[in-house]
């Protein structure tokens, strides 16, 4: 029998209501955390690991000295993850949080100086 915990949204218990179900079972059981981003069942249940293999997720990083600012690729992006902002380029993916606040910093920093220099 295979049983799927699943829900669309953090938070709901999935993690809570499926190792208490795989340790409720008396018979042999196996549970996969198949959470892409958090799996975190382990530390309910405490397993032995034989093996262990490193996952990445490669990130594109835009080299802003040879970026033109031409949007193609926030265009392309099927994910929306990427926005032009007059002369910028911002990543809005989580993990790019931090350098999407130095560049906001940038940009208040550039309005503030055609405000105070008017061409
Ligand atoms: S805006 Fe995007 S596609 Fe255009 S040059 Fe910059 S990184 Fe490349």
């Amino acid at each position: 029998m295979i049983i799927s915990v699943a829900s669309g949204k953090g938070g709901t218990g999935k993690t809570t209501v499926a190792t208490n179900l795989a340790l409720s079972v008396k018979s042999q059981v196996q549970l996969l955390d198949c959470d892409v981003e958090e799996p975190n069942a382990h530390l309910f249940i405490h397993p032995v690991f034989e093996k262990s293999e490193a996952i990445t997720t490669p990130v594109p990083q835009v080299d802003e000295n040879k970026c033109t600012v031409c949007g193609n690729c926030a265009e392309i992006c099927e994910f929306k993850a990427i926005v032009v902002m007059g002369e910028v380029l911002v990543e809005v993916m989580p993990e790019w949080k931090e350098k999407f606040l130095e560049l906001y910093d940038r940009i208040q920093e550039q309005v503030s100086n055609r405000q105070e220099h008017p061409s």
